[in-house]
């Protein structure tokens, strides 16, 4: 095989990685690619009734057993409680050095038009890292890396300044039973905050089919959607946009760095 290839996916929170790339990274994984999932946030906010502290251990805990499912290289998780992280200028240097000492092939983070200010955070903080990664008196002591990455935003919904333009699109039917899995290890979220949020305030895991329930809520309608928008004749897909800010590779280059 050639030189494995590196992917960098910064998420707002742990499990946001996991929804959006985590069917491309295990198909990434299992050929022998580097792929490294970062949270901004240490998720200490995402439930109703346990406490902060207690909650970000879990949520930590959660993370990694995702990691290992996935295969992926790292899920590492940083320190930022949970609706406080801002793209200031001691988070832009600390994700320039992250990106420098991976020294990905891509970076991918949210859009900066999300719901939710963690999310646009994040996604501004990648954004604005993406020149700056190659500029060497920035954060000096991390040394620039050879090749800029190719910087991309994952897919979402919202269509205000406009919808996202889908440059790659992956096929993951071949391992959505193991996506699933993912998923399933956040169960303080899927199972717990996330239907409380949602209003359903006597949600019972044990009398619902979690897999039913997963792709009923957080899948099939997405990406039946994906599919249809990028014209592909798959059930589950992922999909990204190529950002300007960082090096720039024709739509095939593309699609062919997110597969394997
Ligand atoms: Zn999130």
């Amino acid at each position: 095989m050639s030189k494995p290839r590196r992917i960098l996916f910064f998420g707002a929170h742990p499990d946001d990685c996991d929804l959006k790339i985590g069917g491309t990274s295990i198909r990434l994984a299992k050929a022998g690619h580097l792929v490294k999932f970062v949270s901004c946030c240490n998720g200490d906010k995402g439930h109703h009734s346990m406490s902060s502290r207690d909650l970000a251990a879990r949520r930590y805990l959660e993370a990694q057993a995702a990691k290992e499912i996935a295969g992926i290289y790292e899920y590492q998780v940083l320190d930022t409680p949970d609706c406080e992280l801002e793209a200031t200028l001691e988070n832009r240097h600390r994700v320039i050095r992250i990106i420098r000492e991976f020294q990905p092939d891509v970076v991918i983070s949210h859009r900066t038009c999300d719901y939710h200010a963690d999310h646009r955070a994040a996604g501004q903080l990648v954004q604005d890292a993406a020149y700056l990664v190659k500029v060497p008196l920035c954060c000096p002591d991390t040394p620039i890396p050879e090749v800029n990455p190719v910087f991309a935003v994952c897919y979402d919904s919202f269509v205000d300044p406009r919808p996202i333009r889908i440059d790659a699109a992956i096929p993951i039917d071949d391992v959505m039973e193991t996506k699933l899995k993912m998923l399933d290890c956040h169960k303080s979220q899927f199972y717990e905050w996330l239907p409380w949020d949602k209003g359903d305030k006597n949600f019972d895991v044990t009398k619902i089919d979690k897999v039913a329930w997963l792709n009923s809520m957080w899948i099939e309608p997405r990406d039946a959607n994906i599919a249809k928008l990028a014209g592909l004749n798959c059930k589950y897909v992922e999909a990204f946009e190529q950002t300007p800010y960082g090096r720039q590779v024709s739509k095939e280059e593309f699609n062919a760095l997110l597969n394997p």
